[in-house]
């Protein structure tokens, strides 16, 4: 099976790789499609986010990492998947997460939304906590991979 684990992954934590562990381990392939969102302020642009995943993701097999504009389900037709992955952490994140599935859902009613929950251990780590704690001047080697502090330490100037 194919999966399209879309988001903004600015940056990609720990947290989101343990969910692309686990997909690729139960669905085989796993696209990892960034989207290009141009009315989100972003971090980091969208090819060093793709260039941070993909160095993030080089041991894995069957990965293929994208970006896209638009609509994830016109994404997902296009890459031919049989599922989008989501991740949940929390009630809060099911509120959205169940909007968002509805909404594709509606748009496409042949594509469905998976979700998997995260590791308890990873269940507080979000791309803003992170920058948040990078900024500053917190550690974040635990966080996310060191190709992805390093940049962190530099954007935030922090050695
Ligand atoms: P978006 O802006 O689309 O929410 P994110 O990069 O923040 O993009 O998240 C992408 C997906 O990964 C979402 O489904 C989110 O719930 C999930 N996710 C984020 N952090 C974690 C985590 N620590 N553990 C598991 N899933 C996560």
């Amino acid at each position: 099976m194919k999966v399209l684990y879309p988001g903004s992954f600015d940056p990609l934590t720990f947290g989101h790789l343990d969910l692309i562990q686990r997909a690729s381990d139960l669905f085989g392939q796993v696209i990892i499609a960034v989207l290009e969102n141009p009315t989100k302020d972003s971090t980091f642009l969208v090819p060093r986010r793709l260039e941070q995943i993909k160095q993030a993701t080089n041991s894995l097999s069957h990965i293929e990492v994208i970006s896209y504009k638009g609509l994830t389900v016109e994404c997902a037709i296009k890459y031919n998947v049989d599922l989008i992955l989501r991740g949940l952490r929390a009630m809060s994140d099911f509120e959205y997460e169940l909007q968002i599935a509805h909404t594709n859902r509606s748009l496409d009613s042949s594509i469905e939304t998976i979700f998997l929950a995260t590791e308890a251990h990873h269940s507080f780590l979000s791309s803003s906590v992170v920058k948040e704690v990078a900024m500053f001047g917190g550690n974040v080697d635990h966080m996310v991979p060191k190709m992805i502090a390093k940049d962190l330490y530099n954007i935030y100037k922090i050695n």
